[in-house]
């Protein structure tokens, strides 16, 4: 009660007018918002970064969709800095927003400003990456996360051709996961990991670092940097006369710095070929590696789809009726287990990605 005081206080002073307005909204059982006609309201969009195009999208998606149904909106991106996020979330409650949409950077820090967004009855659907330990949290839209990891695994057995049965390998892999403050970077990892288990017990699969624990192989804030010096590291040490065959990447953006780790060694001729390198958000400059026989996959997740669950959600509750969920029992976010939307995640490589990011409209033609 303190907090909501001293929040309103300074609230107050900033935007007075928005706040008495937010304030009228509320309704004596605990402050919940006054029932809208559909597109009467706005919508505060947090994604997290615009370092990544597939966030770009995401935002641009949601404006189109939510503005077509006559909704405001608006949209901020906190550049990966976990403070920018909270305050602009804070500035979009203190604004009077009808509903949020939140990519968290750090899924375990809005807590507070989600405490201040039920208490002002501001609805929060977590987007793609579950926010985690706050009951504040009223739906969550994503894709099947672990599947994601399913099939980056899946993929490299395949090409290694381990699934044909036989003696096949030793082949040696390495392992990269995403930012240790994300909650899907677990379940990418699980499902790649539960994958290649059986490899890896068979000594069919070698991770010749040793590095095989989630806390060893996370990359900072999905940074591609971050993961060239890994992999730059993990060549000097882990591979003077051995050839590494492939590299479970969870993310473009990573496999691309993975890969100028692999140009610098020496990969990427006949005699010393590049690893499979796998990937995820079908970002142009990976489609066009992929194409360029560098990076081998990466996994599609339809951003428009995707948007397209956060606007029925964020319509459905602000007109009193249920949202659409597929999956009531996967993700417990500490605090309760969040109502989902999960869509499903697709494997491209150079064999189908005409079909699957071409033809759909999702990349044009002339930007690969
Ligand atoms: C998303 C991925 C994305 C990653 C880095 C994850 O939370 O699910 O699609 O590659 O963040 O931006």
């Amino acid at each position: 009660m303190m907090r909501r005081t001293y929040r309103a206080a300074t609230a107050l002073t900033a935007t007075a007018l928005a706040l008495s307005l937010a304030a009228c909204g509320q309704n004596a059982e605990g402050g919940s918002k006054e029932k809208k006609s559909a597109g009467n309201g706005t919508i505060g969009i947090a994604m997290p970064t615009k370092s990544s195009e597939r966030w770009i999208a995401d935002g641009d998606n949601m404006v189109e969709q939510f503005e077509k149904l006559g909704y405001k909106t608006d949209l901020q991106y906190g550049e990966d800095d976990v403070d920018q996020q909270v305050s602009q979330i804070e500035n979009m409650i203190t604004k009077g927003v009808d509903v949020l949409v939140v990519a968290a950077i750090d899924g375990r820090a809005l807590g507070d400003v989600l405490r201040q967004a039920a208490d002002q009855g501001v609805k929060v659907i977590s987007y793609d990456r579950l926010i985690l330990g706050t009951p504040n949290v009223d739906y969550y839209a994503s894709f099947d996360n672990e599947k994601v990891g399913v099939l980056q695994a899946t993929y490299i057995i395949d090409k290694l051709g381990l699934k044909d049965g036989g003696e096949k390998g030793p082949f040696n892999i390495e392992l990269f996961a995403g930012s240790p403050d994300d909650n899907n970077t677990g379940y990418f990892f699980q499902g790649a990991w539960k994958t290649l288990k059986p490899y890896i017990d068979s000594r069919q699969v070698v991770v010749r670092s040793g590095q095989t624990k989630l806390d060893q192989v996370t990359t900072l804030r999905w940074d591609g940097g971050t993961a060239q010096k890994r992999m730059d590291d993990l060549l000097t040490k882990a591979y003077g006369s051995e050839d590494v065959d492939a590299v479970l990447s969870p993310y473009d953006g990573i496999s691309i710095g993975i890969l100028s780790a692999l140009k610098s060694d020496g990969y990427g001729t006949a005699a010393k070929p590049y690893p499979v390198v796998t990937g995820q958000d079908a970002e142009v400059a990976s489609v066009k590696s992929i194409i360029a026989g560098q990076q081998t996959q990466t996994v599609y997740k339809d951003t428009r789809a995707l948007a397209k669950q956060a606007v029925q959600m964020a319509d459905a509750v602000l007109n009193d009726k249920k949202p659409e969920v597929n999956d009531t029992k996967t993700y417990d976010n500490e605090k309760k287990v969040v109502p989902a939307f999960l869509l499903d995640p697709v494997s491209v490589d150079k064999s189908n990605y005409r079909s699957v990011l071409v033809d759909s409209g999702y990349i044009k033609a002339s930007d690969l």
